[in-house]
């Protein structure tokens, strides 16, 4: 369960949690037509708090925001800065924070830009997975939604509408008794986790599936392929099959929510030896420096809150 926090900024302003209700004609809420995203703050171990590749997500919210017509009032500047004075009025460190940007009322007709547009930034504390769940990582079904491969751009935007196809996935895995669902697109080309990229190794070469597919670029995918890059592996952003994960040394996750997650199950197979592998453990110990302050070449991708 996450815990609610009483400070939230909302078009411009900071204000009380309770006193920022949205109303049922709320055009976003019907149509899934807004644009959200998710960044984390760490404490290091100097004491200050530090948000990472703030720039990065909030420069994503713009575009996403952007890439659907959805004006906002707000540059990339100006929503680091909420990110910063929300963590600030709620006194966190390890956090999440949450950019909501939703279009409001009166109308509840298609034509979104008769509506008012709000931005949202929300902050929850969020220490991410213990170190054992870290190692343990999770399991993962393909989806049986196909990622249509046409909308590779559209899902460049990270816009609310596509978790309808997230959501669904994410829940019938989970019924099924797995942690996590894969999607793959009409070629059978593996796209991408419900709200993380996909990542194999395969003799020591790091690879992910490529931007021409229906996948969100992720912050953590680019990360994790400059610190393996760092380690001196190889990387590729290549087409993956199902059979490519399957047949792999290791397979992980990578998303600001949950890191790198390794992915010891996929359907009834075993991947490697079914525990974590040494080139996900040597990645994670290096992005677990980053975000904690504590890899110098690393240092600006970290914003002091
Ligand atoms: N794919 C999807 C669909 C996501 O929702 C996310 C989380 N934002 C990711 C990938 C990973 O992106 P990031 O590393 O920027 O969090």
């Amino acid at each position: 369960m996450i815990e609610p926090v009483g400070t939230i900024w909302l078009d411009g302003e900071l204000r009380s949690m309770d006193q920022s209700r949205a109303s049922l004609l709320t055009h976003t809420m019907h149509y899934g037509f807004g644009v959200f995203d998710g960044l984390r703050s760490y404490r290091q171990d100097s004491g200050d708090v530090m948000l990472f590749r703030a720039a990065e997500h909030m420069e994503r919210v713009v575009r996403s925001a952007e890439g659907i017509s959805i004006p906002i009032a707000y540059e990339t500047e100006a929503l680091v800065e909420a990110a910063q004075a929300v963590l600030r009025a709620n006194d966190l460190d390890d956090a999440y924070v949450r950019p909501l940007v939703y279009v409001g009322e009166p109308n509840i007709i298609f034509s979104h830009w008769l509506n008012s547009v709000h931005v949202a930034v929300i902050a929850f504390p969020w220490t991410g997975y213990s170190d054992r769940n870290r190692e343990r990582g999770s399991s993962a079904k393909i989806s049986p939604w196909v990622r249509p491969k046409a909308l590779a751009d559209f899902f460049k935007l990270k816009a609310c509408g596509h978790y309808l196809l997230s959501v669904t996935a994410f829940s019938e895995a989970q019924r099924s008794g797995f942690g996590q669902a894969i999607f793959v697109d009409e070629d059978g080309a593996v796209c991408e986790a419900t709200g993380e990229n996909v990542f194999v190794v395969r003799d020591g070469v790091v690879a992910t599936p490529p931007a021409s597919r229906s996948i969100l670029l992720g912050i953590t995918r680019d990360t994790v392929l400059t610190l393996a890059r760092d380690l001196g592996h190889e990387t590729a952003e290549r087409d993956l099959t199902v059979d490519d994960l399957l047949t792999a040394d290791e397979v992980f996750t990578t998303g600001t929510a949950s890191e790198l997650l390794p992915l010891p199950k996929i359907e009834d197979r075993t991947i490697g030896d079914g525990t974590m592998g040494p080139v996900t453990a040597a990645i994670q110990r290096r992005f677990n420096d980053a975000v904690r302050g504590r890899e110098p070449a690393y240092g600006s991708w970290l914003t002091k809150v």
